[in-house]
C-alpha cells in the first residue's frame, strides 16, 4: 500500500459523508486509521438502494463515529424527476455506465449540506468517498471539488476573515490519487471481512423470509464492487442474486 502525503494529515475531526457503500466506508476507516475523530452525514434522498442508510448505521457504530447524522432530504427526488435512473423508479439499470446514472448535481448538494453541519460543529474538513476511478462523475473529479472549497470559501469570506468562522477544506480520496482498490485494501485491513457488509447495489433486495439482503450482482455498481475486490486480490464474500 503506497502511503499518500496526505493533506488531511494536519487535522484531528473531519465530517465524512457516509453512504453506506465501499467507498465511502473504506474511506471512513481511512480516516480512522488516521486517528481523525468522525462526524458522519448519511442523506435520505429518495435513493432506490435504501437498504444503504441501513448499513450505514450498522457501520457507523463499528467505527465509533462521534456522531451520525442522517438527514432526511428525500423532497429532492420530486425536484430531480427524471433525470436519472438512481431516484426514478422506472428504467432498468444498465451494467455499465451511462449518463442516466448521474444524479445531477448530487455531491454538490451533499458537500454543501454537509458544510453547514461542519460549520457549526466548528471542523474544518469535509470529506467524501470520491476516489480515482469515478472519472464519468463530474461532481467526483479533484477539480470539482477544489472549485466547491473556493466556492465555500467565498459564501464565508467576511466571517473567515472576521475569526468567526473557520475556513472548509474539502478532500476525497481522488485528490490523493487512491483508486477503489486501493481504498477497499485500507478498510480490509481494519475491518476484515465486514467489509463485505457494506452496500453497493443500485437495486438490491431483502429476502423477506430471510431478511439477508442481496446485492444485484450486475448493475453498474455491482460491477465495480467486484472488479475492485477482484483486483485487490480479495475474495469476494458479498451474496449477489446473480454473479
Ligand atoms: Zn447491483
Amino acid at each position: 500500500m503506497k502511503e499518500k502525503s496526505s493533506s488531511i494529515h494536519n487535522f484531528s475531526e473531519a465530517v465524512c459523508i457516509f453512504s453506506g457503500g465501499l467507498d465511502s466506508i473504506s474511506t471512513a476507516t481511512y480516516l480512522k486509521k488516521m486517528g481523525l475523530e468522525l462526524y458522519l452525514i448519511s442523506f435520505d434522498y429518495g435513493q432506490r438502494a435504501s437498504n444503504e442508510l441501513f448499513v450505514a448505521k450498522r457501520f457507523s457504530k463499528l467505527l465509533k463515529s462521534k456522531k451520525h447524522e442522517i438527514i432526511n432530504i428525500s423532497f429532492l427526488k420530486t425536484l430531480l424527476g427524471k433525470t436519472n435512473i438512481l431516484t426514478g423508479s422506472k428504467s432498468k439499470i444498465p451494467s455499465t455506465f451511462d449518463y442516466s446514472m448521474v444524479v445531477p448535481l448530487r455531491n454538490t448538494v451533499f458537500l454543501t449540506l454537509a458544510s453547514v453541519w461542519a460549520t457549526s460543529l466548528n471542523i474544518p474538513l469535509v470529506i467524501y468517498g470520491a476516489h480515482s476511478g469515478d472519472t464519468r462523475y463530474p461532481d467526483c473529479r479533484p477539480s470539482f471539488t477544489r472549485s466547491l472549497e473556493k466556492v465555500l470559501y467565498l459564501s464565508e469570506i467576511d466571517g473567515i476573515k472576521l475569526g468567526i468562522r473557520k475556513k472548509l477544506h474539502i478532500w476525497s480520496p481522488a485528490m490523493d490519487n487512491l483508486s477503489k482498490s486501493e481504498l477497499l485494501l485500507i478498510g480490509y485491513e481494519i475491518l476484515g471481512d465486514k467489509i463485505f457488509q457494506s452496500w453497493s447495489c443500485y437495486l438490491g433486495s431483502t429476502d423477506k423470509k430471510t431478511n439477508i439482503s442481496k446485492h444485484c450482482g450486475i448493475c453498474e455498481s455491482c460491477m465495480n464492487r467486484k472488479q475492485a475486490i477482484l483486483k485487490a486480490g480479495l475474495e469476494d464474500k458479498t451474496i449477489y442474486v446473480s454473479y
